[in-house]
């Protein structure tokens, strides 16, 4: 059995931007004023502890995906290894969108993940909202030293204007406007005197920028509506590319490291902190933007759009749905934490697209899960087993490793008696070539117990078997000197009947049919797999009893399982989170 590897982070083009920046000392002189703000907070503060600041920015409209899982493990793993801070953010700028409920599972599924913002010295769990005294100082600041204007013409003018990719823009009428207009204009935008549209404050850049980005933006927008955070303090609120690098700023932040599609606001990103820093609001050195490219898997879905619109429309059970691609759903489904931390060093960072195997995370799964899990037993195909040559109502006592890799994890008991359940497929009346479990004539070994003869079987009326008949050789028992007496070739998993309890299994397969969903059809939807739910009621040995939520065991020739949270301990319910890799006799 393999061991699960945990190889020396591997190089990527940001590991190498940090370690270039670091012995550069390119941010060796930054303050840090114990708690995020503009540069006089930080000015008054002390050298930063903090070797590097990243940050990982969701906005609570919704639970994390496996995509998110990326940017977490990039963003708190590169904090860990550079001895750094990760900042976790929520972006809650946009007053209609944000959900209270969200902002719990979003915490909890990081700490989850096993990061942590919090150390003796600092909390860096932060609200964007907070900053928005900061914000409309900043953007006070740009209208005053002439970098922004309010615009008042309508949005639909404002499009008509901004251009396309081979045109240049055009400027606006009110685009030198005086800046003690503007001021005014946008002290009344905040006083609430104008509905949402009236005017919008845009950043005085460029029109005839080839960047579409840079062709000044808008940055603060009317909008009359209660916030979760700040209630109704605010009727104007930032643009996202307005308000993203400044809380970069306020941070602290280092490497602001994002997905791609924000490439195109870097130009922008930059320009404003400069502006901003010239002005004296914020110290240099600045925050700095990198993109790498997003996760994509095959047969999944990540894009909350869509992850919404299968809880809403009832495709799946809910949001940690085992069959999700969200961590609340991985969670529940019984995968590890450790083995998304392994699939994202082996997928690595780069720069280009590329769509990603699901297979390849069941692969760190199972890796991880193969080293960290106990073993036990469960029959999930049962049929009986007579061992005729056994006394009625006797009861011995096996002993079977919890872990075939670390005896310090001990081992437990499994009661052998005469009746036993064993799986349907390891007998056969007539074997196939190479059948080496039970068939009349055959001899197999009852793991952890002795080897049997198999001497034939019990039939119903229709002639299917309702009874496995063996003899057992008693001198044969493991662990004993006449355990290796007789060479068998197969050996299954038993439990015994009289001390079995019932649960129920459930097996996933693929929530869509197809590697793109929606890619070929035209809509995801058409693409669900119909059958990716089976359920099963299956025998569990007797230690098995006492699992609870989210514990999670290697079902011996059958694969992973997890406790699932509908389980009851009078009706436990256990979810297979990953099969082994073959389907049985290497499982260890
Ligand atoms: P979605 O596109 O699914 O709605 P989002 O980007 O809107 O996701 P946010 O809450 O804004 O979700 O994301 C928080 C962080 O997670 C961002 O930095 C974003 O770049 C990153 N992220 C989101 N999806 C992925 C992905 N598939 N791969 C890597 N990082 C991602
Ligand atoms: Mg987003």
């Amino acid at each position: 059995m393999n061991k699960p590897t945990t190889p020396p982070p591997a190089a990527n083009f940001i590991r190498n931007i940090i370690e270039a920046d670091l012995a550069a000392g390119k941010h060796a002189t930054r303050r840090w004023g114990g708690r995020p703000g503009l540069a006089t907070v930080h000015a008054a503060g002390q050298p930063d502890q903090a070797k590097i600041r990243t940050r990982f920015p969701p906005e609570p409209n919704g639970y994390l995906h496996f995509g998110h899982a990326k940017s977490i493990c990039l963003n708190f793993g590169l904090a860990r290894q550079y001895e750094g801070r990760c900042h976790l953010r929520f972006d809650d700028t946009n007053p209609e969108k944000e959900e209270a409920e969200y902002v719990q599972s979003i915490i909890d599924a990081v700490r989850w993940l096993g990061f942590d913002w919090q150390n003796e010295t600092e909390n860096n769990l932060y609200y964007a909202s907070d900053y928005f005294d900061a914000m409309l100082a900043c953007a006070e600041y740009l209208i005053s030293a002439g970098h922004a204007y309010v615009d008042s013409q309508t949005a639909d003018e404002m499009r008509v204007k901004r251009g396309t990719l081979t045109e240049p823009g055009k400027n606006s009428p009110y685009r030198d406007r005086p800046a003690a207009e503007s001021m005014e204009l946008f002290r009344r935008m905040q006083a609430g005197e104008f509905p949402d549209g009236a005017h919008v404050l845009r950043a005085k850049v460029d029109m005839a920028s080839p960047n579409i980005n840079m062709r000044d933006p808008a940055i603060y927008r009317i909008r009359h509506a209660a916030h979760h955070n700040t209630g109704e303090r605010f009727c104007v609120y930032p643009m996202y590319t307005f308000a993203h690098p400044i809380e970069d700023a306020l941070e602290n932040i280092t490497h602001s490291i994002c997905t791609l599609e924000f490439e195109d606001q870097r130009p922008f990103y930059d320009w404003l902190l400069e502006r901003l820093a010239e002005g004296g609001l914020l110290l240099r050195p600045l925050p700095y933007q990198y993109e790498f490219s997003r996760l994509n898997l095959t047969y999944v879905v990540l894009s909350k759009r869509k992850l919404i619109q299968l809880v809403e429309e009832g495709h799946v059970c809910g949001w940690d749905d085992p069959r999700m691609p969200t961590l609340v759903g991985a969670r529940r489904r019984g995968y590890a934490p450790e083995g998304f931390k392994l699939m994202m060093e082996r997928i690595g960072i780069s720069k280009s697209d590329s769509l990603i195997d699901y297979s390849l995370l069941e692969d760190c799964m199972r890796e991880v899960m193969n080293d960290l899990d106990e073993r036990r037993v469960a029959v999930l195909d049962p049929i009986k087993l007579i061992i005729t040559n056994y006394p009625e109502g006797k009861t011995e006592t096996c002993h079977a490793p919890n872990h075939p890799l670390k005896p310090e994890l001990g081992k437990r008991e499994l009661p052998f008696s005469r009746e036993l359940w064993i799986e349907r497929e390891d007998f056969r009346e007539i074997p196939e070539k190479g059948y080496h479990r039970l068939y009349p004539g055959g001899l197999a070994r009852l793991r952890h117990a002795y080897v049997a003869r198999c001497v034939g079987c019990e039939k119903d009326e229709n002639g299917k078997v309702t009874a496995v008949l063996c003899e057992y050789l008693p001198e044969t028992r493991s662990g004993t000197p006449g355990a290796d007496s007789v060479k068998v070739k197969g050996t299954l998993h038993w439990l015994s009947i009289a001390h079995a309890h019932a649960a129920e299994i459930r097996l996933y397969d693929r929530l869509f049919k197809t590697t793109a969903p929606g890619a070929e059809s035209g809509d995801f939807l058409a693409d669900l797999n119909p059958d990716s739910c089976r359920t099963l009621n299956a025998w569990l040995e007797p230690s098995l009893q006492d699992a609870r939520p989210e514990e999670r065991f290697q079902f011996e020739r059958h694969g992973y399982f997890a406790v699932d949270s509908d389980s009851r301990p009078t009706a436990p319910v256990f979810n297979r989170a990953v099969s082994l890799r073959d389907s049985w006799g290497k499982s260890g």
